[in-house]
């Protein structure tokens, strides 16, 4: 990016109401706490900044990732000459309306989780805890616990490529495991409608807390992570193959093997990308000899 594109953005961005950072570090924008300096960050104020901005940087032509609480995100340390799009707090009205929840993009997902349960509505208490934004959380179809958000969501809107709005409904998202329509699309989630059914205020709120209790008690929630580094393949469970290989407390650098939970992979403190990555694909590759099963990592990784 030159510096006269970086120019004309910031004002495209400030105009628009958007907060405009120049040289981010990434791994700022990372719970693992990795990735290098980024041309620029744009914290989107809303679906107006998403369309318009999009169609500035195809203007340009100039690549662009979005990022929401970058909770399942591994990216390199080098610099990634890429525009990032933060759907983040300038993005996170959530409003109850009868059994519905209907939220911006970058409302936590645990906020709207409190939000339905205050309102006494039940479906959502399996996302509690979970670190992500609703946009992150729709794109992944995040779940945990028996739940998915593909069980609750009604609708998603959204800008395309082209800057174009449009909506689309839970059957056409075509949602499965850790799956949406939007995988892999330079799509922005810009608002999400769940729907929800009445319920009581307090088991709502007794099943959240006994789910958040579960997460301290087995999830490594002390270091820093992107949550499960490998998806749960076919007939088994990650976790326990990589136990079984011996693998717990397998470490490169500051990458390590959690103790707590084998499927989470910590930076232990100043883990780097090659760290992770040398972690990954030991265990990777000890599991695929041990067992037979591949495993895929479920983090997406950002290359420079
Ligand atoms: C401690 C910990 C526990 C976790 N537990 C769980 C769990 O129980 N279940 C689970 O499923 N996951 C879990 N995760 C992983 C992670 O929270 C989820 O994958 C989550 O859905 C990612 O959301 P995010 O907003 O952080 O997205 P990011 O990490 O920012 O991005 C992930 C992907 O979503 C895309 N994206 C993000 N926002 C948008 C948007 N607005 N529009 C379009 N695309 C977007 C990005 O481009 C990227 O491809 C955990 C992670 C951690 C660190």
């Amino acid at each position: 990016m030159t510096d006269i594109q970086i120019q004309a953005l910031g004002s495209k961005a400030a105009a628009l109401g958007c907060k405009y950072i120049k040289g981010a570090m990434l791994r700022d924008f990372t719970t693992f706490g990795t990735g290098g300096k980024i041309p620029v960050l744009i914290e989107l104020s809303g679906s107006e900044a998403a369309r318009e901005i999009v169609k500035f940087l195809n203007s340009e032509d100039l690549p662009y990732f979005v990022i929401g609480r970058g909770s399942n995100i591994l990216a390199e340390d080098c610099d990634i000459d890429m525009v990032f799009l933060h759907t983040g707090s300038l993005m996170n009205e959530i409003k109850a309306e009868g059994e519905r929840v209907i939220c911006e993009a970058g409302a936590a997902l645990s906020a709207v989780c409190l939000c339905a349960r205050d309102n006494h509505l039940t479906g959502l208490e399996f996302a509690y805890g979970i670190p992500a934004g609703v946009g992150g959380a729709v794109y992944m179809n995040a779940g945990a616990y028996g739940g998915e958000i593909k069980d609750v969501i009604e609708w998603a809107e959204a800008v395309d490529c082209d800057g174009n709005e449009f909506r689309l409904t839970a059957s056409e998202m075509d949602m499965s495991y850790r799956h949406s329509i939007f995988c892999g699309k330079k799509n922005i989630i810009t608002k999400v409608c769940f729907k929800l059914q009445k319920g009581d205020k307090e088991k709502i709120g007794a099943r959240m807390s006994e789910l958040a209790e579960q997460r301290r008690l087995k999830q490594p929630l002390e270091y820093r992570s992107a949550g499960s580094t490998f998806k749960r393949p076919q007939g088994a469970y990650a976790a326990a193959l990589i136990e079984q290989c011996g693998l717990k407390g397998y470490a490169v650098g500051g990458a390590m093997v959690s103790e707590k939970h084998s499927g989470f992979v910590i930076n232990t403190g100043e883990a780097t990308f090659a760290d992770v990555r040398a972690v990954i694909e030991h265990v990777q590759k000890v599991v695929k000899e041990q067992t037979g099963y591949e495993l895929e990592c479920e983090p997406e990784i950002i290359r420079g």
